[in-house]
């Protein structure tokens, strides 16, 4: 079962006018929310972020927070399995094509569910294949868009490369991957570039910085050349579906000995715990 906007149906009876800005113009946002034993995660964070996205876009939330917190409960009643990912999206709504901001138009307010399989063990084990592509997005990469053309073409390059992700570079400096945020690690210091315009600010990178803080494990956040992503140690991605990955190969060459090094096993575990004290909470 899905929501539109105000409705709770069986998706195949949802449908959106063709003159949605979110179909003609990419006029929209999003959230994706991982929902562990049935409890979203970090559904305080998710929420703020897609106030910045709105902001970012100029479009008034449709609801208050209690709203949402509402309708994600419900949503995640109607749908079977204890994890999910739940999937928000807000257009500017249906008007006459033209650029400029329609006039006292409802936003369209959609929101799904999918199943959250865990991250495969294996993937864990041996690590996943990157590869690295200039940047070509937008100036307000912060913002969580619709409109995900380019996102779409650069991570396909990875899919056609067989690799899992695409590692961004502008200016000759790490911004994040296609669909997810970027970590290094280089003489024991766990680095990530800073939250800008650049990136998207990752909730999955908040709380990877807060369990490095908390853990006693040395970072910064600065920004990374691409010189220093090449021979970094380790590299990991991170992402709310994806939780976190090792990257142990980067266009063809290994990164430190090929294989998921100390610092990601060590993030990875606090992160699986952290996850359960949530769940348990
Ligand atoms: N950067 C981009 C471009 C993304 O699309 C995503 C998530 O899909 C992320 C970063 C990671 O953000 P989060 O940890 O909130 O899922």
């Amino acid at each position: 079962m899905i929501y539109l906007n105000g409705k709770f149906l069986p998706m195949e009876q949802a449908t959106v006018p063709v003159l949605d800005r979110g179909f003609i113009f990419g006029d929209g946002v999003y959230e994706v929310i991982p929902v562990y034993s049935r409890k979203p995660f970090r559904l305080g964070e998710h929420l703020s972020r897609l106030q910045h996205s709105l902001d970012g876009i100029r479009l008034q939330n449709p609801h208050t927070e209690e709203q949402w917190a509402g309708l994600i409960e419900r949503i995640i009643e109607l749908n079977e399995g204890d994890d999910q990912y739940l999937y928000l999206h807000i257009t500017r709504g249906v008007a006459k094509r033209d650029h400029a901001f329609p006039r006292e138009v409802t936003p369209t307010v959609f929101i799904m569910s999918n199943p959250l399989p865990a991250p495969p063990a294996k993937l864990l084990v041996s690590g996943v294949s990157a590869i690295t592509a200039r940047d070509n997005r937008w100036g307000r990469c912060d913002i969580k868009a619709i409109s995900l053309l380019p996102n779409i073409l650069l991570r396909q390059l990875a899919v056609d490369a067989q690799a899992m992700e695409t590692i961004l570079l502008r200016d000759g400096l790490l911004t994040e991957g296609a669909a997810s945020n970027i970590f290094i690690v280089k003489d024991d210091l766990l680095l990530t570039p800073p939250k800008d315009h650049r990136i998207l600010p990752g909730i999955t990178y908040d709380v990877v910085l807060e369990l490095a803080e908390t853990h006693g494990v040395p970072h910064a956040t600065r920004e990374i050349s691409e010189l220093e992503l090449r021979t970094a140690r380790e590299i990991m991605l991170t992402s709310s579906t994806k939780e976190i990955l090792p990257i142990t190969q980067l266009d063809g060459q290994p990164i430190g000995n090929g294989t998921p090094g100390p610092v990601f096993q060590q993030l990875d575990r606090l992160y699986q715990a952290y996850k359960l004290e949530v769940m348990r909470g």
